[in-house]
């Protein structure tokens, strides 16, 4: 099939190349040029596992190409993808003008019968308005129906997970459209979920939110825990071998960030909101990890007063491992925190450090400074505190006893649960972590 996918984000980009992998001829479609420039030359604008590898291979073999002329991207397309930013407004709503203006490029632009299909997460009945909006715009006369077609992907393993999905969930008004996704996906041999437009546009923001729940209520217990002197991982540990829970999600650490989880669970309770109801458990994920996140920077800050010239090491800037993907990172809200009170901050991270300086450039910054350091020792070396905020591969291999060896003092507050306490405590260091005995 001749399928078009706007957007060459996490999700557009890592859909169009699966797709090509699939047999299926892709074009991808974006407007930011330097992008297009670079996966036209074969690189990714995004860190993810296994991507360049399948983009050179489909480049190669012409089933994948890239373009920021939609016009000829779409005119003859069986189905076009969306797959563009649907970011967050400051009352919460989604944002979905990149959603209404690739809905009328596409109007513009189709001079065949062609399916729309959104993987954007967008809120429920955003996609009969799409199909409104098309048509509205529409120049030729041909049919054209918006079917939807949540991802769920998580960046790290977008790949992997596009290609193993554990199910593809569409949302269509008719058969057509019903069919022409099924053939899309046949490929890819995976279950399918069909259901309806609206449904489908819920289960994306009804499985995230319940992921963010998940998050959140951990956390919640693992503060309880602190306080009644109980061990969050012995309890998650437990609780995991009821299947009815499941044992993924059940780590406490500094809370949910990401494109997805921040933005979902505020787009719900404020699609909720404007129906006049109250999602109060979407709600409590929400404000529960809005203070988690900070919850070091306090603990640290009751142990050494102020952070005024002192050497912080920052082990981790991602939200997560695996991404370079810096959106809603605990990082952001501690680093600012720790540079108002003039700490001289040395931080490491594997991949994010670029894009970490583009908000905190290198050097002097408010009362503080940052230096973004190339290996894990240079951030440790001569420390009086550290804060572990990703659990990257690397950071995760450190030994205890480099801790000791390195810093000026080895305190170090862990936002990922990485060691074990008595490790630590063998090797003579100060350690915080979140859940667990000595935590506070
Ligand atoms: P992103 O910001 O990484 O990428 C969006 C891309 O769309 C950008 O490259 C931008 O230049 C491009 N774009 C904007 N307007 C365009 C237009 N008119 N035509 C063509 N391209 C245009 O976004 P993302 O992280 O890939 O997320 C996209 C959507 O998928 C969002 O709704 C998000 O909630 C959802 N989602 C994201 C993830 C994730 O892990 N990132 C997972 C599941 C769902």
């Amino acid at each position: 099939m001749n399928i078009s996918v706007a957007g060459t984000g996490y999700v557009g980009l890592v859909a169009g190349v699966c797709f090509a992998e699939m047999g299926h001829c892709v074009t991808c479609v974006d407007v930011d040029e330097n992008k297009i420039n670079l996966l036209k030359s074969g690189v990714s604008p995004i860190f993810e596992k296994d991507l360049e590898l399948l983009m050179k291979k489909n480049y190669l073999c012409g089933r994948v190409d890239y373009t920021t002329d939609f016009q000829s991207a779409y005119r003859n397309a069986d189905a076009i993808f969306i797959g563009v930013g649907t970011p967050e407004h400051p009352d919460g709503s989604a944002n979905l003008s990149y959603i209404a203006t690739v809905a009328r490029q596409i109007a513009e632009s189709i001079e065949k019968d062609c399916l729309v299909v959104v993987k954007s997460t967008v809120p429920v009945g955003t996609n009969d308005k799409v199909e409104q909006f098309i048509h509205d715009f529409l120049v030729h006369d041909v049919r054209v129906e918006v079917a939807s077609n949540p991802e769920f992907l998580a960046q790290g393993s977008a790949v992997n997970d596009t290609l193993h999905a554990a199910r593809i969930v569409i949302g269509t008004e008719s058969k057509w459209a019903e069919e022409i996704l099924r053939k899309i996906y046949e490929p890819f041999n995976l279950p399918i979920v069909s259901v309806s437009r609206r449904s489908a546009e819920m289960i994306k923001y009804a499985s995230n939110d319940f992921l963010a729940l998940k998050i959140s209520y951990m956390n919640d217990i693992a503060n309880l825990c602190e306080l009644v002197g109980a061990d969050i991982q012995d309890v998650a540990k437990g609780m995991s071998f009821d299947d009815r829970i499941g044992s993924k999600f059940l780590n406490a650490g500094i809370g949910f960030g990401g494109s997805c989880f921040p933005k979902d669970t505020k787009a719900l309770e404020y699609l909720a909101k404007q129906h006049g109801y109250e999602l109060r458990t979407v709600k409590s994920a929400i404000d529960v990890n809005k203070d988690q996140k900070t919850v070091l920077f306090r603990k640290a800050s009751k142990r050494l007063i102020t952070f005024h010239g002192l050497k912080v090491a920052v082990l981790g800037l991602t939200f997560k491992p695996g991404t370079d993907d810096l959106r809603e990172a605990a990082s952001l809200e501690n680093v600012p925190l720790l540079l108002e009170q003039g700490a001289e901050i040395f931080a490491f991270d594997p991949v994010g450090s670029n894009n970490f300086a583009k908000v905190h450039p290198q050097g002097a910054n408010g009362k503080g400074s940052i230096t973004y350091v190339g290996n894990i020792e240079a951030a440790l070396d001569g420390a009086n505190v550290c804060f572990i905020f990703t659990e990257w591969g690397e950071i995760k291999a450190v030994s205890p006893k480099l801790y000791k060896k390195l810093m000026r003092t080895p305190l170090v507050y862990d936002g990922r649960n990485i060691y074990n306490l008595k490790d630590m405590k063998l090797a003579g260091v100060e350690y915080y972590s979140i859940g667990r005995p000595g935590s506070t």
